[in-house]
């Protein structure tokens, strides 16, 4: 499976990786919010994720990172 790791803390909450991901189903916007006073994206729909790597390159914070065919364990 394709992993999308986002670093809640650098989100800015712009949106850009959820409106430009091609599946549209796998980040939306998160109800918990960081230190920054954000509401961070979150995966919901990791299993979607086509690793196209869209996401990593119009987020402006640089805060995700997409790494295809991850076969270990999620940190
Ligand atoms: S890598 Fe592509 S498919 Fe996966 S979450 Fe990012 S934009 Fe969406
Ligand atoms: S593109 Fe980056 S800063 Fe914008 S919502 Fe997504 S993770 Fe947050």
């Amino acid at each position: 499976m394709n992993l999308v790791k986002i670093d809640i803390e650098r989100c800015k909450e712009c949106g850009y990786c959820i409106n430009f991901c091609p599946k549209k189903v796998v980040l939306e916007k998160g109800t918990s919010i960081n230190k920054r006073g954000y509401y961070p994206a979150v995966v919901a729909k990791q299993e979607e994720c086509i690793a196209c790597g869209t996401c990593a390159k119009v987020c402006p914070e640089a805060a995700i990172e997409v790494i295809k065919d991850f076969e270990g364990q999620e940190v």
